[in-house]
């Protein structure tokens, strides 16, 4: 198996994945609040981690791979998202918690090793911030807890910025309980009707970065392989999960290695619930497959951005017909191992739309194959190559639509297209024509493609 490269943000480079113990492969990836369904963009993480997530399984074994990806469960916006549906907290998180498995499961994205919920860790979290203001990198003012940036040194090394910037980038509160206006909030006081817990700071609840660095410390340890996220996290949140990490273990790192997936863009503007312009994931597989939602997300390297189309989902849709129509054409089982062209493409930083280039070499090969038994070898190898990247899972019938026909109407269906084809050969239109009416009247959709003619039901 190549050697697993990965681009590490902290650093700024390339280099090849080492983990700490090989039979405890650590990685942690911030995962949804859960206040609201998740729209396209939101869905790239997990989809990117869940191709990494493979090939470390692939690398190391299941067993050894420990992914996490937590739940955040307490936040303002779901406090308001709570307020303006008129529902108690707890049935607001558990309906869109489920609600994003089921539309991850959707993209065929295997459930993490882990999934923490933020407020099942309260205790973790009270107890790391109470070690970060003993060790002097903490401080509380009026029922806040607020960790003291100037404590750390390297504060603003991951995402390459300087004070001035991160004040402004952050939109950092300027209070009065402040020492510095960098300074972040850890704990902060609840109001009468939100949601607290009690701690030596009085009845509150913590901030989004503390959950982070409490759970991944009890879940992955204090020093883990790989953290992932989307590259807007990267400041203030990863800042500060660092900040916290680093100075509750005595200076370790917190991850060997930070990934950060870019952005997706709807017709070249920013995906974002504020601009308004979001495709949610629920909405999409009503009218798509998940596996071209899936597919069209790994066309692109999942560092460069994404401009999310309808001429994309029609090509991926176009692209996984003929993937598929080779499978239909010739039934193999998937080989042992991952062919070479797709492993090596995916273990140099995840090269997906290489990957995805390699799939359509083996459809060729198993097109041009002049022996069945080198047909077979493509096809078993296309299947192999397709589930690294967790597509190509399904049967071709159910692709096309077409399980649900009997033998016998599959096969007329096979001898009016045979007819309509001989027909076109011979120059005989208006056959031709009365044969493409009677597949219309049967919802077969017809594609003419460089292979040879398929079809599917409409
Ligand atoms: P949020 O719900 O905004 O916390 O986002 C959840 C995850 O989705 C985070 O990892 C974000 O970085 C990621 N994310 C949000 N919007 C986009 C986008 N337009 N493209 C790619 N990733 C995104
Ligand atoms: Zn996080």
């Amino acid at each position: 198996m190549p050697t697993l490269q990965l681009h590490d943000t902290l650093t700024g480079n390339k280099r090849a994945f080492v983990p700490g113990d090989p039979k405890r492969v650590t990685m942690y990836v911030c995962g949804p609040t859960v206040w609201s369904y998740a729209h396209i963009g939101n869905a790239r993480p997990p989809v990117v981690f869940d191709v990494l997530f493979r090939l470390l399984r692939r690398t190391y074994g299941d067993e050894h791979v420990i992914y996490a990806r937590n739940i955040t469960d307490v936040d303002d916006k779901i406090i308001e998202a709570a307020r303006d549906l008129g529902e108690p907290i707890d049935v607001i998180t558990d309906k869109f918690a489920a609600i994003y498995r089921e539309d991850t499961g959707a993209l065929g994205v295997l459930p993490p090793t882990l999934e923490p919920h933020a407020t099942e860790h309260i205790g973790e979290m009270i107890d790391m911030i109470a070690r970060l203001i003993e060790s002097g990198h903490a401080y509380e003012a009026e029922g806040h807890v607020l960790f003291a940036v100037q404590s750390y040194e390297r504060y603003g090394a991951l995402s390459r910025r300087d004070r001035e910037d991160m004040i402004a980038g952050a939109r950092v509160e300027v209070a009065p309980y402040k020492k510095d206006p960098a300074d972040f909030v850890m704990w902060k006081p609840a109001k009468e009707g939100e949601p607290g817990w009690d701690s030596p700071w009085g009845r509150g609840r913590p901030g989004w970065h503390i959950e982070c660095s409490a759970m991944a410390e009890k879940h992955l340890g204090e020093i883990f392989d790989i953290h992932g996220g989307g590259t807007d996290l990267k400041f203030p949140h990863h800042e500060n999960e660092i900040a916290q990490s680093v100075c509750a273990h005595g200076g370790k790192a917190m991850a060997r290695f930070w990934l950060h997936n870019g952005f997706l863009s709807m017709d070249s503007t920013k995906m974002s619930k504020s601009l308004g312009n979001v495709k949610l994931v629920h909405e999409l597989i009503k009218d798509w497959p998940g596996e071209v939602l899936r597919y069209a997300l790994l066309t692109a390297h999942y560092r460069a951005p994404l401009d999310w189309t309808q001429k994309l989902l029609h090509t991926s849709q176009k692209s996984l017909d003929r993937l598929y129509g080779v499978l239909r054409r010739i039934e193999a089982k998937p080989a042992a191992e991952v062919p070479e062209t797709v492993e090596a493409a995916l273990a140099d930083d995840l090269n997906t739309p290489k990957a995805l280039a390699a799939l359509f070499a083996l459809a060729g090969a198993a097109n041009r194959a002049e022996t069945d038994e080198a047909r077979q070898a493509a096809a078993a190898d296309l299947l192999a190559g397709g589930h690294a990247l967790g597509l190509l899972e399904g049967s071709p019938d159910a692709w096309f639509g077409i399980d649900a026909l009997s033998e016998a109407e599959r096969a007329e269906i096979d001898q009016l297209i045979l007819d309509r084809t001989a027909a076109r050969q011979a120059k005989d239109f208006a056959k031709a024509d009365a044969l493409r009416d009677e597949l219309d009247k049967r919802k077969v959709l017809v594609d003419d493609g460089p292979e040879g003619t398929t079809w599917r039901m409409g």
